[in-house]
């Protein structure tokens, strides 16, 4: 059975889209079907991946807007060897063009469900925002994945997510669970990190995940190639922790 997990948190630039494209990559290598959804107008996730957003016909917001099947507009990437449905700018003005839309925070959960059979691991990349292409992330998710630094104001910020995650519940999407956070650009030197991780544990207890993301400089540079940082590094302790969180994530999910 598909596992579609949206990887989403309002606060930018926490790691989002670096758990995308690196999850992916190795999920890939364990023999997993996977497919990312970029769902943000920076395109960092199709542009991580080796994917020129300046150069697309079609991408993800031609599939929001009904005008191009989902099937179409994915694109098989390398070195990564996942399947990448992109983004650009072009998204920006979906959310105004599709308030006057029939079923408006559904219709990625509609098209993703023409493709659930042809894969393993399905994620979906959310922009640095609550707002309707999240809104659909979060529709169309069974879970969300939450990318968090271990700073002083995550704490709040992940208050903010949680109660959106409940409205969404409410009005939405009934068995929308919180698969797992993740404490990424850890560096265990910082007295504060520790700290704010330990809260983390004691508030959400197993669904912190057990694997946690060093700050890297590979992952950092590994976008800069259009690669995963298993392709950059193999070695590094950044490609080496996405590693390890598959596995961990594959186990949750057996
Ligand atoms: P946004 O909210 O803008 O979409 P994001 O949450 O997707 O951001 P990323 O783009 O993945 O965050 O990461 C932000 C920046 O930090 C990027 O330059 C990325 O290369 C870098 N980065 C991410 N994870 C790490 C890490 N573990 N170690 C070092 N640098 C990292
Ligand atoms: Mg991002």
């Amino acid at each position: 059975m598909v596992k579609i997990l949206a990887i989403a948190n309002q606060k930018g630039g926490v790691g989002k889209t670096t758990t995308g494209i690196n999850l992916a990559a190795s999920l890939v290598e364990a023999g997993k079907r996977v497919l990312l959804v970029d769902l943000d107008p920076q395109g960092n996730t199709t542009m991580g991946s080796g994917v020129d957003k300046r150069h697309l016909q079609h991408t993800i917001y031609h599939v929001l807007l009904g005008e191009r099947p989902i099937a179409d507009v994915r694109v098989a990437v390398s070195p990564g060897k996942y399947d990448l449905v992109p983004a650009n700018q072009d998204l920006a003005g979906a959310e105004v063009e599709m308030v006057h839309l029939a079923q408006r925070e559904t219709r990625l959960k509609a098209a993703l469900l023409t493709l659930k059979e042809e894969y393993d691991f399905i994620f979906m990349d959310c922009p640095p925002a609550l707002n309707l292409l999240t809104l659909n992330g979060l529709c169309a998710a069974q879970a969300v994945m939450i990318p968090m630094q271990c700073e002083y104001f995550a704490l709040e910020g992940l208050s903010d997510l949680v109660n959106t995650i409940k409205r969404v519940r409410v009005n939405f999407n009934p068995t929308l669970k919180i698969e797992g956070l993740l404490r990424t650009m850890f560096d265990p030197r910082n007295v504060l990190a520790k700290q704010v991780s330990d809260q983390l544990q004691q508030h959400f207890g197993s669904k912190v995940y057990r694997t946690v993301i060093p700050r890297n400089i590979r992952l950092a540079e590994a976008p800069g190639f259009g690669a995963p940082a298993l392709f950059h590094d193999r070695l590094s302790k950044g490609a080496q922790a996405y590693l390890a969180l598959a596995q961990e994530v594959m186990s949750s999910t057996a």
